[in-house]
């Protein structure tokens, strides 16, 4: 298989003629290839930004002009800038990546270990080390490279592996990035100070629930550990400084067409920051929020600018406090202050504003309420029921909130009542 002209043609390519030998030895090539376009396009990057030819072209800097053009995410952009200046001072690992006999990720783990080395390595102990990890790349996947790397440093430089606090305070980074599947990943470091008190505060809101049937917490302690950071955090926008003059509380800001969230479809919601939201979990947002109306002209820019109002009102609070005492959800009763005011017809639907059409949600069940089959109603006894979806209960049997549960006649230690 010619691969320049593969290359030249990609979807040309009749990967149909090829025998089985061809087809893996075919593949391999691909990934020398690919190897050496990387390198190639990691040395272009860097010359980009040595003559300032991005600046000269209007960008804040080559990651923002490579973000622009390539439409790679700004961390991704800002790797390949870091990966390129690094490479263009070690020659045999940029050679390495064009032969293909390294990929790119293992030339970034090579990068990382020399950059943590001590600065007064004596004699050739960088060459020595570039040398030693350039061998292994060329045996082992990226992965075990890192190792190999962590246990070079561990061995050259002790001292330095156990840092000290000051130096593991400085460190302490956290990142957000956008995978573009509807996932972000959270990464980062913490000394041992901030870990501890991150695992005290999530700690005990990562606790498994207590199910109403009395089976267990399906989530896996990272799922209850990824839901408590959540809670943490909406809890901690609730309760920010009330705004001053022109100040907004840090919170989600959503933008959503009247109609698409009275009719439950239509074009998706838009968060500030990361784009687009469907109009289901707009409608559970909107249940308990500040709203501002506004009129836009066609081209999207407001004409007119209602007044911000709360959906929900404090008195109004005050008394579904009064009623449900937290969750109401059968099972769970978190405190009120880890709970959303949810409305059983969505006011978007002309449901009303009144203790008789809400009821309060933790985050976890408002979900639950609004995406996975459960129905609430109020009562004759203008109590929230709770009705499952079939799959859990065919019968369909309504349960009562979590505070009207029944309760055992006399609690475990409690003999009084007995002979
Ligand atoms: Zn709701
Ligand atoms: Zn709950």
């Amino acid at each position: 298989m010619d691969m320049a002209g593969a290359l030249a043609d990609p979807t040309g390519v009749e990967l149909w003629r090829l025998g089985s030998d061809e087809l893996v030895t075919f593949a391999r090539d691909l990934g020398t290839a690919t190897s050496a376009i990387q390198g190639l396009q990691l040395r272009t990057i860097t010359e980009i930004d040595r003559r300032g030819a991005a600046i000269e072209l209007g960008a804040a800097n080559t990651a923002r002009w490579l973000t622009d053009v390539s439409r790679v995410s700004p961390g991704a952009a800002s790797r390949m800038v870091r990966l390129g200046l690094a490479l263009d001072r070690l020659p045999d690992v940029a050679a390495a990546l064009d032969s293909g006999a390294i990929t790119v990720d293992h030339a970034e783990v090579i990068v990382r270990v020399l950059q943590q080395l001590p600065d007064d390595l004596p004699g050739d102990g960088v060459d020595a080390c570039r040398t030693y990890l350039l061998d292994a790349a060329r045996l082992e996947d990226p992965q075990a490279l890192g190792r190999r790397g962590r246990e070079l440093l561990a061995r050259i430089c002790p001292d330095d592996a156990e840092l000290t606090e000051e130096q593991a305070v400085a460190r302490r980074d956290l990142r957000i990035s956008d995978c573009g599947d509807g996932l972000h990943k959270v990464t980062g470091w913490l000394d041992t100070e901030a870990a501890e008190l991150a695992r005290s505060v999530l700690s005990p809101l990562a606790k498994p629930r207590s199910e109403e049937n009395g089976e267990k917490d399906p989530r896996s302690p990272a799922r209850r550990l990824g839901d408590a950071l959540v809670d943490l955090l909406g809890r901690a926008a609730d309760h920010a400084c009330v705004p001053g003059e022109g100040y907004a509380r840090p919170h989600l800001t959503l933008h959503v067409r009247a109609d698409a969230l009275a009719a439950g479809h239509g074009p998706a919601a838009e968060l500030t920051f990361l784009g687009p939201l469907s109009i289901a979990a707009a409608r559970r947002l909107a249940c308990d929020a500040e709203i501002t109306p506004m009129t836009l002209d066609e081209h999207g820019v407001p004409l007119d600018v209602g007044r911000t109002t709360y959906t929900v009102s404090g008195s109004l609070r005050r008394a579904l406090i009064a009623r449900d005492r937290g969750c109401a959800f059968p099972g769970c009763g978190r405190p009120p202050g880890w709970c959303h005011a949810h409305h059983i017809i969505h006011w978007a639907d002309n449901g009303d504003t009144a203790l008789s059409n809400l009821v309060l949600l933790c985050g976890h069940h408002h979900r639950v309420v609004h995406h996975q089959g459960w129905s609430v109603a109020i009562g004759k006894d203008r109590q929230p029921w709770f009705t499952p979806p079939a799959w859990i209960d065919p019968g369909g049997t309504p349960r009562p909130s979590h505070q009207r549960r029944p309760q055992p006649a006399h609690p475990p230690g409690d003999y009084r009542g007995a002979a």
